[in-house]
């Protein structure tokens, strides 16, 4: 495996095209009224943002020689779907998006009995190199701004709403930064992101803190920021290895935050918040997945408020290794659970579209004949260095 540089610093490309879920509200007002309108249209595009409404000539309340006017200047489409590719009987979609750059991210739509959850992406490839991941292994292209990133929430919740999925029309109930990219590198714009998932109707979304989760190598000064500001959103932490000498090769980010740094990170979170966080462990044959690392974990975790979330190796192209055995599987959570320590494996959806954990990888698959749709979302800003001050 070559080992890949990290990267922190995401290049400078063109902005998008300015879009109102990456203004503040006194913001889309002042725009709304540059444009000659009265401020509280700022509201109803809100409104038909969240909603999922992209055609002007759906948004009735606007005055109709204004409608067009307003969407160009605060709704324009940021996310052009290349392709949709569904699995497990219609009930994952994995969306390949095409941004105005050309940069392609994906986002995967995941129905269960009692919730749906959609897996967004926060940057164009990854800086974070670990050596397992199919997205790791591109590199970084670029940070998504906040309105392409919630436009992939917005877009997973109209597509519940309207039926698209297997099941009939539902409600999008949790979010997962769990899809291309590490989102505590790109923090104000996920931070920005957040707001805009748990805020009500027009503003947001309106979904629970705990049903919203930020998965994270383990970036330390990140995740204590995320702790002082004070939301109460899931955290999960990457590990997968409880030991310095094997996560240093694993999660190479161990090299300048060590283990016992990143749980004592995840601990204050906890003590904050009162959440518990999640510990994802993907187990990988021969390499992760021994017994004695079991036990080192389980004496890693015991007594705090912690819960290990086991992922079985999704295998990536070129890549040596592979999933840990079913025996290895049980024994380990046997031995967490021994230990105290509240373990689940991971379902893993979309496996054969190549939309499971790790697997993503956008750039590599580009059929540029297949007709696109465009559906409108966000704009942004420059990229910011890691731990850089917002810039909402
Ligand atoms: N950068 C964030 C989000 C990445 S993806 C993070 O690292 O947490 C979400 C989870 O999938 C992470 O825990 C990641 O380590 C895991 N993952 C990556 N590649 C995988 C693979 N090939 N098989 C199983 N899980 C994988």
């Amino acid at each position: 495996m070559t080992a890949l540089p990290l990267i922190f610093d995401a290049p400078r490309r063109g902005k998008p095209p300015r879009h109102l879920a990456d203004l503040t509200r006194d913001e889309a007002r002042a725009a709304v009224a540059e444009l000659g309108q009265p401020a509280f249209r700022a509201d109803q595009l809100a409104r038909h943002f969240y909603r999922g409404v992209t055609d002007p000539a759906q948004m009735t309340d606007l005055p109709a020689d204004a409608r067009e006017a307003l969407t160009q200047a605060l709704l324009p489409g940021l996310l052009t779907v290349v392709r949709h590719q569904t699995a497990d009987d219609g009930r994952t979609r994995k969306t390949l998006w095409r941004l105005h750059d050309g940069a392609l991210v994906e986002s995967v739509l995941m129905r269960y009995p009692e919730r749906a959850t959609v897996c967004i992406s926060s940057q164009a490839g990854c800086g974070m190199a670990c050596p397992f991941c199919a997205t790791g292994q591109q590199g970084l292209t670029r940070n998504l701004s906040a309105a392409e990133i919630i436009g992939q929430a917005v877009a997973a919740a109209a597509a519940m709403a309207d039926g698209e999925l297997d099941g009939g029309p539902g409600r999008l109930s949790n979010v997962v930064f769990m899809g291309m990219g590490e989102p505590l590198a790109n923090y104000p714009r996920v931070r920005k992101t957040l707001e805009a998932l748990l805020a009500p109707a027009p503003h947001g979304l309106g979904l629970s803190q705990r049903s919203v989760t930020v998965s994270t190598v383990g970036l330390v000064p990140a995740i204590r920021r995320l702790t002082e500001e004070g939301r109460n959103v899931t955290l999960a932490v990457s590990l997968h290895a409880p030991d310095d000498e094997l996560r240093d090769t694993l999660v190479p980010i161990n090299t300048r935050w060590k283990v016992g740094e990143v749980i004592d990170a995840a601990d204050a979170y906890a003590r904050k918040t009162g959440r518990r966080y999640s510990i994802e462990y993907a187990l990988i044959r021969d390499v992760n997945d021994q017994p004695f690392r079991a036990d080192l974990l389980g004496r890693l975790l015991a007594g705090k408020l912690a819960h290990v979330n086991l992922i079985p190796l999704n295998p990536t192209p070129g890549s040596k290794w592979d999933a840990s055995p079913l025996p290895a599987q049980r024994e380990f959570v046997a031995r967490l659970r021994a230990a105290g320590v509240p373990t689940t494996v991971r379902d893993t959806r979309g496996q054969d579209i190549d939309g499971a954990c790790g697997q993503l990888a956008a750039a590599d698959s580009v059929d540029l004949g297949v007709p696109s749709v465009a559906v409108p979302v966000p704009s942004v800003e420059a990229p910011v260095e890691l731990g850089a001050e917002g810039d909402e």
